[in-house]
C-alpha cells in the first residue's frame, strides 16, 4: 500500500500533462492526488472529495479527459492514467 501510495505521491505539479493535453485537462495531475491520499493506510479519505477535486478542476477552466492519453506520454514521473481510473471508480462509488 505504501508503494501504491508513494507511486502516485511522486507528481510534482510540474503541469506537463496540462500543457500536453488538447483538452487542456488537468486530470492526472488531480487523479495523482486522488490515487496517493485514497492508498494511505492512515484512514479513508472524505468519499466526496475526487468530485470536488474535479469540480475544482473544471471551475478554474481546465477541460476534461477523453482518454488522449498523452499526459502520460510526458509525465517526468511516469504517473499512469490507471490513477484516472482510480479516481473515476472512487468518484462512482460515491454517487
Ligand atoms: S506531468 Fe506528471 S508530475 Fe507533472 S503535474 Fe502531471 S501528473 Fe504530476
Amino acid at each position: 500500500m505504501a508503494d501504491a501510495a508513494f507511486d502516485a505521491a511522486t507528481c510534482i505539479g510540474c503541469g506537463a500533462c496540462v500543457a500536453i493535453c488538447p483538452n487542456a485537462s488537468a486530470s492526472l495531475f488531480v487523479a495523482a492526488k486522488v490515487a496517493h491520499l485514497s492508498t494511505l493506510p492512515q484512514g479513508d479519505m472524505d468519499k466526496k472529495r475526487p468530485a470536488k477535486m474535479l469540480k475544482a478542476m473544471e471551475d478554474e477552466g481546465f477541460g476534461s479527459c477523453s482518454n488522449y492519453r498523452e499526459c502520460e506520454s510526458v509525465c517526468p514521473k511516469e504517473i499512469n492514467v490507471s490513477a484516472i481510473t482510480t479516481m473515476n471508480r472512487l468518484l462512482y462509488r460515491s454517487r
